[in-house]
């Protein structure tokens, strides 16, 4: 699996997951775009993976904006020629009860999952249906696009949803050789991740350990967490899958937390 000379747009790639897509997506010989909230941290992100900036580009974009999110993919396009794998990966999380979930925070959630979701599909379609030579478009969804925790109404709402809009990307994008899937990772140690043990272990009442052992990894078949690594050679699998044979599903990489 290669994606040798392949223009990939990768949101949320500064950090956690989204950047070791892009490690491994430019060890595959792709042209990577990483695109984020945080300007300097996605440009320090692009340079060390390619400090001659030949085969890179970071892009300042809050995925919630619909015209930094249009103003972003023309650059890209103006840039590398095309789009041929947009990886909609930007996220964070709020955790907490449902009786008290603020609406300001609701309406955060959905709009940097699903908002961000559509809009980036929106421009990456575009212009994947006029280069002419398909595409790929992958969303992080999370276990959460298929089971529910306490804590998370808005994570899981927005979660299921992806699959959704995953369906529908691959029901309209055939016709264009695009094709659309989900990946849904279960726990994975990132800063979004280490934000959440002592919050649970607040709301929930145990201890930091406790959380890990018996709320993250308790149904994994081996107590252990999802690698950035795991998640990064899903992606790039269904990058470089070569036929819309492989279109609206959603992969399940957890340790078998979740089974379908
Ligand atoms: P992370 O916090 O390490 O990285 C998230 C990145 O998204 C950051 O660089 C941040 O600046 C960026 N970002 C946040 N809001 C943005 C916005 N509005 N516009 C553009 N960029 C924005 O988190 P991560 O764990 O790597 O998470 C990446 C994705 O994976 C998220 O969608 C998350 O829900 C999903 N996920 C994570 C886990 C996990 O356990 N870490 C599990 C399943 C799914």
């Amino acid at each position: 699996m290669n994606l040798q000379d392949k223009v990939a747009v990768i949101t949320g790639a500064a950090s956690g997951i989204g950047k070791h897509i892009a490690k491994v997506y430019f060890d595959s010989g792709a042209r990577i775009v990483i695109a984020d909230l945080d300007l300097k941290a996605a440009e320090t992100a692009a340079r060390e993976l390619d400090p001659s900036g030949e085969r890179s580009m970071a892009v300042a974009m809050n995925v919630t904006s619909e015209e930094e999110v249009e103003a972003g993919i023309a650059a890209v396009a103006a840039r590398f020629g095309g789009i041929d794998v947009l990886v909609s990966n930007a996220g964070i999380q709020i955790v907490a009860p449902l009786e008290s979930f603020a609406f300001a925070d609701w309406k955060k959630m959905l709009a940097i999952h699903l908002d961000g979701a559509f809009l980036t599909t929106r421009a990456c379609l575009k212009v994947m249906y006029a280069q002419g030579r398909g595409g790929s478009v992958i969303y992080m969804g999370s276990v959460h696009s298929k089971e529910a925790s306490p804590l998370k109404s808005a994570y899981v709402t927005a979660k299921h949803g992806l699959i959704g809009l995953c369906k529908v990307v691959a029901k309209e994008g055939a016709a264009h050789g695009v094709r659309a899937n989900v990946i849904c990772p279960g726990f994975v140690r990132t800063p979004l991740v280490e934000k959440q043990i002592p919050e649970q272990a607040k709301a929930l009442g145990m201890s930091e350990a406790d959380v890990v052992k018996n709320v993250m990894l308790k149904e994994t078949v081996d107590g252990e967490f999802t690698t950035v690594d795991d998640v990064a050679q899903t992606a790039l699998f269904l990058a470089a899958f070569p036929s819309n044979a492989l279109t609206g599903q959603s992969i399940v990489v957890s340790h078998g937390w979740f089974m379908q």
